[in-house]
């Protein structure tokens, strides 16, 4: 008998939205909202104390902590009204990567394997570099929603070297269009060391990404203006792609850098005498401008932001400020992807299918578009100038995570996870997909979506399956090739029916027929 809603429900009804985001926050059986509990719940998604997003929420969190009080609906109310859209993001656990605590996991265990490798020899043609121990290991993650997690050293400064040339030729390409830029820089793989004395067959270096064409870049940026103005333009670059994060300069690295330099002197004249330089360009003022922006230094925290805002076309995701224009962001990680780790980009677009870009200093910034940038840093270097361990980890990651640029062939059948789903969403997707066809009698697409994984007997929220829907819309064809590929004839729906059931209630005598054939 139906009666009225019960009392419970009525007030489920009336529920405002703010209520019922508290209670989103609540663990099970739960009335109260210890603040420890809402601090607990943004750290678990990745949203860090430091985020600017989230600083007022954590102090004042940490206020109501210390007076050990839980939050009432109003104090939630209240702290809500700081930052909306991100509490209702992390309450409905609708950020980018869904389960962060997962990935962070995960990621931390490939972390502490990768520690295992002591092969390569850390940078020695400055003192400055080769006095950075080589037990060193940082790994920082940020994703395109913000999202952080660090390991190891992430807080050390390190030398960002080569990783430098992505920023500038950003800049050049923002100040100047990507077009007038490649009129000075090649696009191409050089197939040669980073410091190569070569130039493609019009007498441009092959691409920004080796010192080369890192020098022609740096030529190119605001070249009316003062030494300290341009410097001021790239370093204040990184703050804003790093939302205000760690970033330094460090003298003496660029005087042992210019100390000892002949092979980008020499780079430098080859570039002058093949007239590579725009007209009325210094060569010592281009050179001290190179060396500096290779002397920046970094945290694997701070890159991993500049990472993430490359990663999420150019804005940055703690502050939302636009850096570069999509343009800009999207060239420069086709140039990362082909040419950002010097004579090993072939092999690493193979392997692991990301941009990225190494420095000497033992840092790889990587990008997995629209998910996460990453910075991980270990000096020993290969004989590439490629961070071992660095390399090593990127290989873990890609082999757990679909991010390769074209994981995305495998479909439903790869082995590998993608954080970016929600646990139920993706089976569920394809049960609906299968349904639908199974309603349409659209056996050409049940056979498609078979293939690339879909179950054949997965049941929807009413336990019906692709049988039960097959067979209530009288769609012959379909039911027997499901019948025919392991369709389960006795599957029950939430009101005990089988597909027969719904084949005779539907009063298709074709198919009940058909059933009662094959069963016989
Ligand atoms: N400062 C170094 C150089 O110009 C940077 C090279 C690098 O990181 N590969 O030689």
């Amino acid at each position: 008998m139906l009666s009225g809603p019960s009392p419970n429900v009525t007030r489920e009804l009336t529920e405002s939205p703010d209520e019922a985001l508290y209670k989103l926050f609540l663990e099970p059986g739960q009335t109260e909202l210890p603040a420890k509990r809402v601090t607990e719940r943004f750290r678990a998604a990745g949203i860090l104390s430091d985020d600017p997003r989230a600083k007022e929420i954590f102090e004042r969190l940490e206020a109501e902590k210390h007076a050990g009080s839980s939050l009432s609906l109003g104090g939630f109310i209240e702290l809500f009204a700081l930052n909306p859209s991100l509490f209702r993001r992390v309450a409905e656990d609708s950020l980018a990567i869904p389960d962060w605590d997962e990935l962070c996991r995960s990621i931390g265990k490939i972390f502490h394997e990768t520690a295992k490798v002591t092969e390569g020899k850390v940078a020695a043609y400055i003192p400055e570099l080769a006095r950075v121990p080589a037990s060193k290991f940082g790994l920082s993650v940020c994703s395109v929603d913000g999202q952080r997690m660090r390991f190891g050293d992430a807080k050390d400064l390190f030398s960002i070297q080569s990783i430098s040339k992505t920023v500038s030729y950003c800049l050049a390409s923002e100040e100047l269009g990507a077009e007038s830029v490649h009129t000075h820089i090649g696009r191409e793989p050089s197939g040669d060391s980073f410091n190569a004395i070569t130039l493609d067959s019009r007498q441009r270096p092959h691409n920004p990404m080796i010192n080369a064409g890192a020098i022609v870049s740096c030529s190119l940026i605001k070249s009316g203006q003062s030494a300290s103005e341009r410097f001021a333009h790239v370093f204040d670059t990184w703050r804003r792609l790093t939302a205000g994060g760690d970033v330094s300069f460090n003298n003496t690295v660029f005087l042992s850098e210019r100390d000892s330099a002949d092979r980008n002197f020499a780079l430098a004249y080859f570039l002058r005498e093949n007239a590579a330089f725009p007209k009325n360009t210094g060569i010592s003022a281009t050179l001290d401008f190179y060396f500096q922006c290779c002397s920046v230094e970094m945290t694997c925290d701070s890159m991993a932001i500049a990472a993430a805002t490359l990663a999420n076309g150019g804005v940055n995701p703690l502050t939302n400020e636009r850096v570069f224009s999509i343009d800009t962001v999207k060239n420069c990680l086709s140039l990362m992807h082909s040419c950002g780790m010097y004579d090993f980009s072939g092999e690493f677009a193979f392997l692991i299918g990301v941009p990225a870009k190494s420095g000497v200093g033992g840092g790889i910034m990587v990008v997995v578009p629209e998910v996460l940038g990453c910075c991980v840093w270990s000096p020993p270097l290969d004989e590439h100038g490629n961070s071992v361990r660095g390399i090593e980890f990127c290989k873990s990651l890609m082999s757990k995570y679909s991010f390769h640029n074209f994981d995305i062939v495998s479909g439903a059948e790869g082995e590998k996870t993608d954080p970016t789903r929600r646990k139920v969403s993706v089976g569920n997707a394809r049960i609906v997909d299968l349904c639908w066809a199974a309603a349409k009698g659209d056996t050409k697409e049940i056979q498609r979506l078979v293939a690339s994984g879909a179950k054949i007997n997965g049941a929807d929220y009413d336990g019906r399956t692709a049988l039960h829907i097959a067979a209530s819309e009288g769609q012959a064809a379909s039911v027997q090739y499901i019948l025919q590929n392991g369709g389960n004839r006795d599957a029950k729906d939430r009101w005990g029916n089988t597909p027969l059931d719904d084949a005779k209630r539907s009063g298709n005598r074709g198919v009940v027929e058909f059933f009662e054939n094959i069963q016989g």
